[in-house]
């Protein structure tokens, strides 16, 4: 504002202070009759029809797991029932499910091809329950580098499109390696949990909160994906609890990393701080199970059309397409 323009601003605003006085103040004031509307359809903020809004879009979840918690196929099919009403609700195309192996024996996750084995099962069951919407992830464990690969090739031949690890092995462990080099080959990406958690008094505590030691943190994530350039990683959701500004910012740089919006932790400009750093390719929409709020947080973003539409459904569908999975 020029020293000019300022003045006339000062001027202005005395002017208007002057005549609310000699109106009688606030008291005075009328409030706008819109602000009073006969009917709802009167005011503009009720012209949002937020389901609208919802159809207008196109979605592809891909952070999304059956019934974690059981191994009753029973449970199972009556969890599915929900998925698909979710799917129908929210009109999601596809749900990528997973089953990753989150038991813990005495404090340590339990890693054994049984366990990854069993829970592919589950997944498998489910998928087929509703070929059309459900598709799945694969889990294992690399340290088991045989069974982990007679693994991939077991699910991978019934129609799953990716891999989904958990805190078993760190991403960047060497046992990755191969198991990597396989998912390169496949034009797969490899979704893993992931955290960082928010440092108290300037100290970032990696390991605090009774975590398994081997959880994967941004810092692997840009070491393995450093050494395979051309291997794709999901990271997964950013919105699941910890310090998401730390991961955006950490991953920056690493091209082949992406991130899902997924998790029950919804600050506001979440997405729109991810899009800022990541770039508007490279964040992929997840639900992680939290249904509405996942969909409404990209709703409320402050993103374009073009970049809803892209981390709704299509950066995920082009993910696919390299392996020519995707939806259409
Ligand atoms: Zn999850």
């Amino acid at each position: 504002m020029s020293e000019l323009s300022r003045r006339k601003f000062i001027a202005g605003t005395a002017v208007s202070a002057g005549s609310l006085a000699l109106s009688g103040g606030l008291m005075a004031f009328k409030e706008p009759q819109h602000l009073h509307p006969t009917s709802d359809t009167d005011t503009p903020r009720a012209k949002y029809d937020i389901m609208q809004d919802v159809a207008k879009y196109r979605k592809l979840d891909s952070h999304v797991h059956v019934n974690l918690a059981s191994t009753d196929a029973e449970v199972q099919k009556k969890y599915a029932e929900s998925l698909i009403d979710y799917s129908r609700r929210l009109q999601v195309q596809k749900l990528v499910l997973s089953n990753p192996v989150t038991r813990l024996i005495n404090g340590v996750p339990d890693g054994s091809p049984e366990a990854f084995i069993r829970n592919n099962n589950i997944v498998l069951a489910v998928m087929k329950l509703y070929p059309e919407v459900l598709t799945g992830s694969f889990t294992f464990n690399p340290v088991h580098a045989k069974e982990s690969m007679d693994e991939i090739k077991r699910c991978v031949d019934q129609g799953m499109t990716n891999a989904k690890v958990y805190y078993q092995t760190k991403i960047n462990d060497p046992s990755y390696y191969p198991i990597v080099e396989k998912m390169i080959d496949l034009k797969m990406i490899i979704h893993c949990h992931a955290e960082v958690q928010i440092g108290v008094g300037g100290y970032r505590m990696k390991y605090n909160g009774f975590k398994p030691k081997n959880v994967s943190i941004p810092e692997d994530f840009v070491d393995i994906a450093k050494r395979y350039p051309e291997a794709m990683f999901q990271y997964a959701h950013i919105g699941g609890g910890g310090d998401w500004e730390y991961m955006c910012k950490a991953l920056k740089n690493s091209p082949n990393v992406y991130v899902d919006t997924s998790g029950s932790n919804n600050e506001e400009h979440l997405v729109d701080f991810a899009v800022a750093h990541l770039g508007e390719d490279r964040v992929l929409f997840g639900s992680d199970n939290c249904y509405y709020q996942s969909v409404g947080k990209i709703l409320a973003s402050n993103l374009t059309e073009t970049q809803k539409r892209k981390i709704f459904f299509e950066n995920f569908n082009n993910i696919l397409r390299k392996g020519g999975r995707n939806v259409d």
